[in-house]
């Protein structure tokens, strides 16, 4: 979790009014959690997850308190998706060092362990909600990650600097225009 929440609603939108999380947990658990105040490692559940949910929730850290999955605020996104439900949890993604134009700022789908996502198609309903617009957009399944947006062809040539075909050439500007500011990293 991360505390670029202006950022985060920039980019995928408020909160929306017609979701809570329930009984999903899943970012109590598999996020890395960086704040002054309050710090837990990936993928071991919080020191205050109870078996009802946060055992501190009235008095939870402000990270807590403003940091929403990206279920929570794109509501292209289907019901289903919940993390709990779904076995992804899909958030924004900040790299303080990345090695490339595409890591600096992206969503991360990740597949949570024990889930069935890619086999009952939700992982692909997902991307395909998530691969439309101007933003990076990774899967990881915790052993490895790979860019699925934008698709190759186009990734490779706003990585190479390399002249784009006619009909690449405003996307390709486009990736560049806004994300060549992390491209001095990679
Ligand atoms: S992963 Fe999303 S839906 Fe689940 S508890 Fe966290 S913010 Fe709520
Ligand atoms: S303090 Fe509560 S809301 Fe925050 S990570 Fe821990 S269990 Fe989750």
């Amino acid at each position: 979790m991360h505390t670029e929440t202006d950022l985060e609603t920039m980019l995928l939108g408020p909160v929306l009014a017609d979701r809570a999380c329930g009984d999903c947990t899943a970012c109590c658990t598999v996020l890395t959690v960086d704040t002054p105040d309050f710090k837990k490692p990936a993928g071991t559940p919080c020191m205050h997850l109870a078996s009802h949910g946060c055992g501190i929730h009235a008095v939870r850290p402000h990270i807590c308190r403003t940091w929403f999955c990206a279920w929570r605020r794109v509501a292209d996104m289907p019901d289903e998706a919940r993390p709990d439900r779904s076995g992804l949890l899909v958030s924004l993604n900040f790299e303080h060092e990345p090695r490339n134009c595409f890591e600096g700022v992206s969503i991360n789908v990740r597949a949570l362990a024990g889930g069935d996502a890619i086999e009952n198609g939700m992982a692909a309903t997902i991307l395909d909600s998530l691969c439309d617009r101007l933003i990076p957009v990774w899967f990881s399944n915790g052993s490895k990650k790979m860019l699925m947006h934008p698709e190759n062809d186009v990734a490779h040539l706003v990585l190479s600097g390399e002249a784009a075909p006619a009909h690449l050439q405003n996307e390709v500007a486009a990736w560049r225009e806004r994300y060549g500011v992390f491209a001095a990293n990679g």
